[in-house]
């Protein structure tokens, strides 16, 4: 038994963005937000959006930080507050969208970033219009936030189906300029996200189909995205395997690659996808003996099994510069039983086909 639910209406396609304000037109929206990420203030695109929209957008917010924190979240409150927003654009990455959904909550019921990661209340939120730049985080199709708050050394993840955002416009020409050590980590991500999806508890046939497609697309074309950043089919390979992915774990939510990554990114400033790929290669191995679908997926993705999909990713994480080793990341292999106790603290963690116990946590780190 599973369902199956997703609200965002997907605009997919290059220069879709030129349609953002016939598509809005009905909604009405008179005062909007813009969130948008340095980038895509420094490279038009956010004035292209004012000119789309005609004096509907009433004030920009930028300097949102790689993991977003609760400035950031209250500095886009502020904004809405002042402005009566009704509706927010978001342009950029993952950390834009996820600030500009957490924001979008809070108006709604009038309390700070603060207030909302503390209690995970969600209680509908203003219209949020996502416009990734990226092709990896898939913020723009999932109910997910995952916001920071530093002084505290908190990272807290609010889930809601209120968070969808109500529309994404997934336009491949907003990749074009991303870099390649940006398109290698967003990259893995498609990979970690569709693959922790297949090893999680949550997992429908649905998701299955949708997350194979996705793998097909990221294996074929993230390597050709990242050593030929102008090669459009690459580009919009690669938007569309990062859509697809994000809307298969918006309904499974991700597994043990991801519940091993938070603590890798919160204490040692390992970058989230570059975090979830360190062990990805090991999770997939322990699901396999779990689930033959693991084999079956890898068998249709041209990989005679699990271990030689294993290998392959591997192999891909080398050719795109990301780190292999504790040595690599600079870690001190001391710190191993702590990252592992943290990954089992991890909500996700519990979401793994596999169960691994501490033990077998740290066999599977010391093998890095
Ligand atoms: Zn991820």
């Amino acid at each position: 038994m599973f369902s199956f639910h997703n609200t965002t209406d997907i605009h997919f396609g290059a220069g879709v963005i030129t349609t953002i304000e016939e598509v809005l037109q009905d909604a009405g929206y008179e005062s909007i937000i813009l969130v948008a990420s340095n980038s895509q203030v420094k490279n038009g695109v956010s004035d292209l959006l004012k000119s789309l929209l005609s004096g509907k957008i009433k004030d920009t917010v930028s300097n949102i930080e790689p993991n977003p924190t609760v400035d950031n979240v209250d500095s886009i409150i502020e904004a809405c507050h002042s402005f009566k927003a009704d509706a927010i654009i978001a342009v950029g990455g993952g950390s834009t969208m996820d600030a500009a959904k957490a924001a979008a909550a809070a108006v709604v019921r009038d309390v700070d970033a603060r207030t909302i990661i503390d209690d995970k209340r969600v209680n509908g939120a203003l219209d949020v219009i996502a416009l990734p730049t990226t092709s990896g985080s898939a913020s723009e199709g999932t109910p997910f936030s995952v916001i920071s708050d530093k002084e505290r050394g908190l990272k807290v993840s609010l889930n809601s189906p209120d968070l969808y955002p109500k529309h994404a416009f997934v336009d491949p020409e907003l990749t074009y300029t991303c870099p390649p050590s940006v398109t290698a980590i967003s990259g893995i991500d498609v990979i970690c996200h569709a693959l922790d999806s297949i090893g999680s508890k949550n997992h429908n046939p649905i998701s299955d189909a949708i997350h194979l497609k996705a793998l097909k697309l990221a294996f074929g074309n993230l390597e050709t995205a990242f050593n030929e950043p102008d090669n459009v089919t690459a580009r919009k390979n690669m938007a569309l395997a990062s859509t697809m992915a994000g809307i298969g774990f918006s309904q499974t939510m991700t597994s043990g690659s991801h519940a091993t990554s938070y603590y890798l990114t919160s204490e040692f400033d390992i970058p989230h996808a570059e975090a979830c790929a360190f062990t990805l290669d090991q999770w997939i191995l322990y699901n396999a003996e779990i689930d033959n679908r693991m084999d079956n997926i890898s068998a249709e993705l041209g990989f005679k099994n699990t271990r030689e999909m294993s290998d392959a990713i591997n192999d891909l994480k080398e050719t795109l510069g990301l780190r292999m080793t504790f040595e690599d990341l600079a870690i001190e292999r001391e710190y191993i039983p702590e990252i592992a106790r943290q990954a089992m603290a991890a909500g996700n963690f519990r979401n793994n086909l596999a169960e691994l116990t501490e033990d077998e946590m740290i066999e599977m780190l010391e093998r890095k």
